[in-house]
């Protein structure tokens, strides 16, 4: 059966990869299994973005540093998303964070949601790293009249307030460039894309020459507190370390640490590429370089084309993991891709796969290092322990810049402004952990009807 983090034990060793294009295209290399009691001063839980990432930094700052994960590197969202760099995380614009927290506060957002994207670019040049770049126009496209004005509006603003330069697309603009059906207008932004398993090998590559030692199979099974430290188990091996990194995302067990536990939501989101388009699809479509998309629905559809002309297409999955491959999610994602471009209404479906994203209760995520609870036992034993999720979906940047931030406030070297809402306080925790399924089946029934 699929995993579900709410459901499983936990991820295991076992469970397979999932059957992605990435997948196909990539061959990740294996690392062994911990099969030793082990010690290391930082030791990182979670193998994907925010955990590379945050090896990285410590092991650039000379820290001794190991990082497990319970199955490949990449098992989680890092091996299975879309693939498009966006600037921002959370489920929250720049509009709606100064709504919330005023403008200086989004200001600040803003500034770490770019310093992702630079930080990501940086990267890539500084350690030569080959992870199928590819530029070309972002548009985000509304459903509805209603959304058309808001998105208008809404991009007038972040270009006046935030200094975002956008072009605006009327429904006819939209027509004449792509057989697209159902958009009443759009906007239209600079965007890029890139594998996201090579971005996993290419972060463990670099994360294992700086020196920091990366377990394959080892999935974290409890975490106890010492005197001096924690002390972590998994099925063939221990590690005491100092400090721990909590990096599992939508992938923690449903049990696992107080830190961590009913602070963040998972919901799946399925992807599903087609065969290659021919000339006629391509033509017929409008689709025929790179290019990415994203709706205004609540339950938004997101889709790009790949650089060997094939379309990824993605949405809401299932409730539930036992219902992420039945064959109605597939045709739902299907249909709503043929309803978008009739074109291609016979392409083939080549890979469908689903992934768990972190929702987090007020849709921002945290980068935190808890020192309160048995804090003060933390401070006086110089131990901590620190998480960095509920990134809602949006993390190919975000969740790699988490991982540095998080590293760098351990290391005490982040020279943030730590009152961000971002870093000032835990996830909160939802309340009625085990109603939240029903509820997001009531919404998905609601926006069947509503979203049309
Ligand atoms: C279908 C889909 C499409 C997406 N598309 C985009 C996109 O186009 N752009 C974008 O910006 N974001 C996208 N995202 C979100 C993005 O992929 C994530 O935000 C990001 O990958 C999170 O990285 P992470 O390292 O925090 O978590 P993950 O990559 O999920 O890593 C968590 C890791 O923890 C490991 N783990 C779990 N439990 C244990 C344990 N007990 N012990 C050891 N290890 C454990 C798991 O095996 C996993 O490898 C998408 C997500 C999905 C699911």
């Amino acid at each position: 059966m699929p995993y579900d983090p709410l459901v499983s034990h936990g991820v295991s060793p076992s469970l397979p990869l999932a059957e992605s294009y990435w997948h196909a295209t990539h061959k990740l290399e294996t690392l062994p299994p911990l099969s030793k009691d082990i010690s290391s001063d930082y030791l990182v839980i979670g193998g994907g973005y925010t955990g590379l990432s945050a090896a990285m930094t410590l092991a650039e700052a000379s820290q001794q540093v190991a990082l497990l994960d319970a199955n490949s590197l990449g098992f989680g969202c890092a091996g299975r998303n879309g693939g498009f760099i966006l600037s921002g995380s959370g489920r929250l614009s720049l509009s709606a964070i100064e709504n919330r927290w005023g403008y200086a506060v989004a200001k600040g957002m803003q500034a770490e949601f770019d310093g992702a994207v630079n930080l990501l670019n940086q990267r890539i040049a500084d350690f030569d790293m080959h992870v199928d770049l590819v530029k070309g126009p972002y548009l985000k496209l509304a459903h509805s009249p209603k959304q058309a004005n808001l998105l208008c509006d809404s991009a007038k603003h972040h270009e006046s307030q935030f200094n975002v330069a956008s072009t605006l697309l009327s429904q006819e603009d939209l027509t004449s460039r792509f057989g697209i059906k159902g958009a009443f207008g759009g906007v239209e932004v600079n965007g890029a894309c890139l594998h996201p398993l090579k971005l996993v090998s290419e972060y463990a590559r670099v994360a294992k020459a700086l020196g920091a030692s990366l377990y394959y199979d080892s999935p974290a099974t409890h975490i106890e507190k010492h005197k001096t430290g924690y002390v972590v188990t998994t099925p063939n091996g221990s590690v005491s370390a100092k400090h721990i990194l909590i990096a599992t995302n939508a992938y923690t067990p449903k049990r696992f640490h107080d830190a961590v536990d009913n602070k963040q939501f998972p919901v799946q989101s399925s992807i599903f590429v087609t065969a290659p388009m021919n000339e006629e699809q391509r033509a017929q479509t409008g689709l025929t370089a790179p290019m990415s998309f994203m709706d205004t629905r609540m339950m938004k559809y997101y889709y790009r084309v790949l650089p060997d002309g094939r379309l990824l297409f993605g949405g809401r999955g299932a409730v539930t993991g036992k219902g992420a491959d039945n064959s109605s999610e597939k045709q739902r994602l299907y249909n709503a891709m043929v309803k978008s471009f009739p074109a291609l209404n016979s392409i083939a479906m080549d890979y469908f796969w689903s992934g768990w994203v972190s929702v987090s209760l007020d849709s921002m995520p945290r980068i935190f290092v808890d020192n309160d609870a048995s804090n003060n036992n933390i401070h006086r034993s110089g131990c901590t322990i620190a998480y960095a999720m509920g990134y809602c979906g949006s993390g190919v940047s975000f969740a790699a810049f988490a991982g540095q931030r998080l590293a760098q406030r351990m290391l005490g070297s982040c020279d943030v402004d730590l009152s961000l809402p971002l870093y000032c306080s835990p996830l909160k925790t939802y309340p009625f952990a085990k109603a939240r399924r029903l509820a997001l089946h009531g919404l998905y029934q609601w926006a069947k009807f509503a979203e049309r």
